[in-house]
C-alpha cells in the first residue's frame, strides 16, 4: 500500500478539497454505530436537513390557514412551484419558463411523446439504447402501438458496440444516418442508468434534427451529475426525476424541459386546467388556452408536499453551482477509478468509460470471474459484504453493482472504505 492510499491521505484530500464538503447539511442513515458509507444517491439521494422544515410551513400552513394557503403569506400554493423554477433552470442550463416540476418522470415523458412524437407512415420509429430503463421502453413501445404503428418494427434499439455495453458515438451517428428518414424521435438518456456511460448530448440534438427527427432527453441519471446546457443543446425536450441526485425524497415531483422555441407551441397536448393560461385560468372557460411555456404542460395543481423538499435540495446545489459540483465529482470518482485500478484490478472490473466527459460519478463494477464456484455469483456476494459492512451501493442483474460517490456528501473517505472492504472480502 503506497501512502498516496492511506486513511490520512484520503482525509487530508477530503480536507484540502476546493469545494468543502456540504455532508453536514444531509442525514446519513447510520449502520450499527457508525455512519453509513452510501453511494446509491443515483437511486435515492440522501434527506437534506433543511428539507423538513419545509414540509412542515407546509402542514402548519394546511392547519392554519386551509384553503386560504393558497394565497396568503409566505411560499403561496398558486404559485409554489415558482419557488423552484429558477434554481432549476440554473440546474439543468435552461431558461426559467423552459422548465417546470410537474407529475413523475414516466407521466411527464408520455405527455412530452404526446406533442413531439408525431409518427406518419413514411415516418413512425423511435430511436433508444437498447436496455434503457424499462419504465422508458414501456412508454415508448406503448406510444408506438397507441399510434398504429408497431413496435417490433419501429422501436429501434442501438446494441453497444463497445465492451461493457458501451455504445461509442460513431455508432449513434451510423444509426441515426442509417434509419434518419424513417426516424419520427431520438430518445437519448444524459448518463446510462445500467454503464454509467454519458453522451455528448449537443452531438446527438445536431445529428437527430439534421435528419428532421424530433430529440428528446430522459435525465434520471444525468440531473444534478453533469454540467448540462439545455437551452444551448437545442433539444426539443427532456424530462427527470427529483429522487435520485437532487436528493428531494421518495417519489419526489418530477422536472421536465420544453424549449424555448416550442414555448408557443401549437402541436397537440394533453392539457390540464393548470396549463391553461394563468390570468384566465380562475374564469373556468370552456377552451384551454396554453399558458407560454413549460408549465403550458402541467395538469393538476402540483402536490405542495411533494414538491417541498425539493426547495432545500436547490437551495444546496445554488449554494456551490453545478460547475463546481461536477469538477469536485471529477476527483471523487477519478480517486475511486485510480483505487480500484492499483487495488483491485485482480477483483474488478470498470464498465463505465474513463473519460471524465464520458461519464458522471457513477462506476459500474463487474466482479472478475463474476460465477463463482460454489454457484452463488461472485457479484452477489461482494455486493451482500459490502452491505453488512455498511457499504451501500445498488445491484443491477445480471452482475453489475453501481457505486455513485455524491459530490454533495461523499467524501474520499468513502471511497477509501470502499476499497478497504472489497480487500476483506476478497481475503476471504
Ligand atoms: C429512475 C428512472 C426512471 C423511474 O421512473 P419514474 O417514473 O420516476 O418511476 C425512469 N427512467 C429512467 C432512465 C430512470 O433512471
Amino acid at each position: 500500500m503506497t501512502d498516496l492510499h492511506s486513511p490520512a491521505h484520503a482525509a487530508a484530500l477530503d480536507a484540502a478539497d476546493p469545494l468543502p464538503s456540504l455532508r453536514g447539511e444531509f442525514l446519513i442513515p447510520k449502520h450499527r454505530d457508525r455512519e453509513q458509507t452510501y453511494f446509491v444517491g443515483n437511486s435515492l439521494g440522501l434527506q437534506p436537513r433543511g428539507a423538513r422544515a419545509h414540509v412542515e410551513e407546509v402542514m402548519d400552513k394546511w392547519a392554519m390557514e386551509a384553503v386560504e394557503g393558497h394565497f396568503t403569506g409566505q411560499a403561496q400554493w398558486m404559485p409554489y412551484h415558482e419557488l423552484v423554477r429558477e434554481p432549476l433552470a440554473r440546474v439543468v442550463g435552461a431558461l426559467p419558463h423552459e422548465v417546470v416540476a410537474m407529475n413523475s418522470l414516466t407521466a411527464n415523458l408520455h405527455l412530452m411523446m404526446v406533442s413531439f412524437y408525431r409518427p406518419t407512415r413514411e415516418r413512425p420509429a423511435i430511436l433508444i439504447e437498447a436496455g434503457s430503463f424499462p419504465s422508458d421502453r414501456y412508454a415508448v413501445a406503448s406510444q408506438i402501438a397507441f399510434h398504429g404503428f408497431d413496435p417490433d418494427t419501429d422501436l429501434i434499439e442501438l446494441q453497444p458496440d463497445e465492451p461493457g455495453g458501451l455504445i461509442s458515438m460513431e455508432s449513434i451517428e451510423r444509426a441515426i444516418a442509417q434509419h434518419g428518414p424513417r426516424l419520427a424521435l431520438v430518445l437519448w438518456p444524459g448518463v446510462q442508468y445500467r454503464t454509467g456511460q454519458a453522451f455528448d448530448l449537443d452531438r446527438i440534438v445536431q445529428l437527430a434534427h439534421a435528419q428532421g427527427a424530433v430529440c428528446g432527453f430522459d435525465l434520471a441519471h444525468g440531473v444534478g451529475n453533469l454540467e448540462l446546457a439545455l437551452h444551448d443543446s437545442g433539444v426539443d425536450f427532456a424530462v427527470w426525476c427529483h429522487y435520485k441526485y437532487l436528493n428531494s425524497g421518495p417519489g419526489a415531483v418530477a422536472g421536465c424541459f420544453v424549449h424555448e422555441r416550442h414555448a408557443h407551441s401549437d402541436r397537440p397536448r394533453f392539457a390540464g386546467w393548470w396549463g391553461h393560461e394563468t390570468s384566465t385560468r380562475f374564469c373556468m372557460g370552456p377552451q384551454f388556452v396554453p399558458t407560454p411555456g413549460a408549465d403550458g404542460w402541467q395538469l393538476s395543481n402540483p402536490p405542495i408536499l411533494g414538491l417541498a423538499p425539493l426547495r432545500a435540495s436547490l437551495d444546496l446545489f445554488d449554494r456551490v453551482g453545478m460547475r463546481a459540483l461536477c469538477e469536485k465529482s471529477r476527483r471523487l470518482t477519478g480517486y475511486l477509478e485510480s483505487l480500484i485500478r492499483d487495488r483491485l484490478s485482480d477483483t474488478l472490473d470498470i464498465l463505465t468509460p474513463s473519460a471524465p466527459e464520458q461519464r458522471g460519478c457513477q462506476l459500474s463494477l463487474r466482479v472478475i470471474g463474476g460465477r463463482g464456484l460454489t454457484g452463488r455469483p461472485a457479484g452477489r456476494a461482494l455486493f451482500d459484504y459490502l452491505a453488512e459492512h455498511g457499504v451501500l451501493g445498488d445491484w443491477r442483474e445480471p452482475d453489475v453493482i453501481r457505486i455513485s460517490p455524491a459530490p454533495l456528501y461523499n467524501t474520499h473517505v468513502d471511497v477509501l472504505r470502499f476499497t478497504e472492504v472489497v480487500e476483506h472480502w476478497r481475503r476471504g
